[in-house]
């Protein structure tokens, strides 16, 4: 590429030689340098308005014709233009296979803006969430009027996800995820979860009535082994053992259904949570008072109640998971060992810790622990015949709480059981006063 000065240079070359030409004709320098910057002058303005027009006509044909330092902007714009045109043909094509993309897509894409209007939306969003060309740049929640995504808008926690029933047909269930993208764009997805709410339900109803169904032989079962329990001297003491055997399993089996039955109850979605004033130090006291009395060489437990705080919650589920995890520190911990229970408050929420000195638990269990029927054989625990729905129990049970249940545990020195409780489900003040409370039973 020349620079503009050596383009440029024989047409000056020749504008100095006409006016030192004309100077001497004329006999007059000023008159010659006007008359050349002039000519000069209107050749530049002559090439500029041909410029102009040309990028005016926005025709992608070749550049007008143009000389010295011209013929080379001319040739420079042009090959910008083409370079341009290449890349918004790309940018276009790219554009189409992503718009077939989402509109083959069976969920319903919209694309927000930062005021949550809607700024684009495939054809699943018309048949799905009733939306309109006309939506276009319409905010989202004037839209979808539900309580529950106006909320989760606000929220901005996506993270998580939102299920409405579809505007257009009250029957089909949709569930909606907001992915942020970009500066401060967002892409809203909208599944149709119909069929899949459908087969829990199904499920779950399977299992309820399954183990419902199941009580009644199982306590005719109970009440004949314990007749026949009771039976001593008519019966041989060989057959005696079958029954305690047989009453053993009837019992395990009860606590499978119990468990089973726990479960489908927190998982119903038609369960809706209570709100009620939970007094908790008083809760733990009754339950550590219990378990005491499950076993005669139980091992020493100590209630530890820090803060007089309760919690907003459903009394019933919150009692079922503290037992749970009292009852298990105390069925796997050696009658020589130590359970301590310990309610405090930590500012930003409370914490019910369950530790114990019993056996512990390997790491790579841990995360599994509250799946269903997920058990870890402990050696040397008398009661083995868990049914391994207890943890699972508590997690559902936390979890509709808005808790989380931590564990953590080391093979031969113990274990910790959490239940760690938002600061917007404690009631401080409520309940005891006298805080420090500590109980050993
Ligand atoms: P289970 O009815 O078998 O106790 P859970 O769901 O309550 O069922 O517990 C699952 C498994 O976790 C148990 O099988 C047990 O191995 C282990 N576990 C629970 N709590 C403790 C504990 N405090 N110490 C040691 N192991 C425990």
């Amino acid at each position: 590429m020349s620079s503009p000065w050596r383009s440029e240079f024989p047409f000056l070359f020749l504008a100095l030689l006409v006016g030192a030409f004309l100077s001497k004709v004329f006999d007059g320098f000023v008159v010659a340098f006007w008359f050349v910057l002039l000519v000069y002058l209107a050749r530049h303005l002559f090439y500029a308005n041909r410029l102009l027009t040309w990028l005016r006509g926005g025709k992608s044909g070749q550049p007008p014709q143009g000389d010295g330092v011209w013929e080379e902007i001319y040739y420079l714009i042009y090959r910008l233009r083409r370079r341009s045109k290449r890349r918004k043909k790309q940018l276009i094509r790219m554009l189409e296979r992503f718009r077939t993309a989402t509109a083959a897509l069976p969920d319903a894409t919209v694309v927000l803006g930062a005021r949550d209007e809607i700024d684009w939306f495939n054809e699943a969003a018309e048949r799905m969430l009733g939306l309109r060309r006309n939506d276009i740049g319409q905010q989202i929640g004037n839209l979808l009027r539900y309580p529950k995504f106006s909320q989760y808008l606000q929220n901005a926690d996506y993270r998580s996800t939102v299920s409405i029933p579809s505007p257009l047909n009250e029957n089909i269930q949709l569930e909606i995820r907001i992915v942020p993208y970009g500066d401060d764009l967002r892409l809203l997805v909208a599944q149709d979860v119909t069929q899949l709410r459908f087969m829990e339900r199904v499920r779950s109803d399977f299992v309820a009535n399954v183990s419902h169904e199941l009580r009644t032989p199982l306590t005719v079962l109970k009440g004949y082994l314990e007749t026949l329990n009771n039976a001593n001297g008519t019966v041989p003491e060989s057959t005696l053992k079958v029954f305690r055997r047989m009453e053993e399993q009837t019992a395990r089996m009860e606590s499978l259904v119990d468990g089973l039955l726990s479960l489908t109850r927190l998982e119903s979605s038609t369960n809706q949570l209570m709100q009620k004033r939970v007094d908790v130090p008083l809760m733990l006291q009754s339950i550590c008072d219990e378990v005491k009395l499950l076993a005669d060489d139980h091992p020493s437990i100590e209630l530890v109640v820090e803060t007089g705080a309760g919690l907003l919650g459903a009394e019933q589920e919150l009692r079922g998971a503290f037992s749970n995890l009292i009852v298990n520190a105390m069925k796997y911990t050696p009658p020589a060992g130590r359970v301590t229970v310990r309610w405090r408050d930590e500012g930003k929420g409370a914490r019910l810790d369950v530790e114990d000195t019993g056996p512990g638990i390997a790491q790579h269990h841990l995360p599994r622990l509250t799946e269903r029927f997920y058990r870890v054989s402990v050696e040397g625990c008398k009661n083995k015949g868990g049914s391994g729905l207890g943890l699972a129990i508590v997690k559902h049970a936390l979890t509709r709480h808005g808790a989380e249940l931590k564990i953590a545990s080391t093979l031969g020195r113990g274990s910790c059981f959490s239940c760690c409780f938002p600061e917007e489900r404690v009631l401080r003040g409520d309940f005891r006063t006298d805080a420090k409370i500590a109980q050993r039973l």
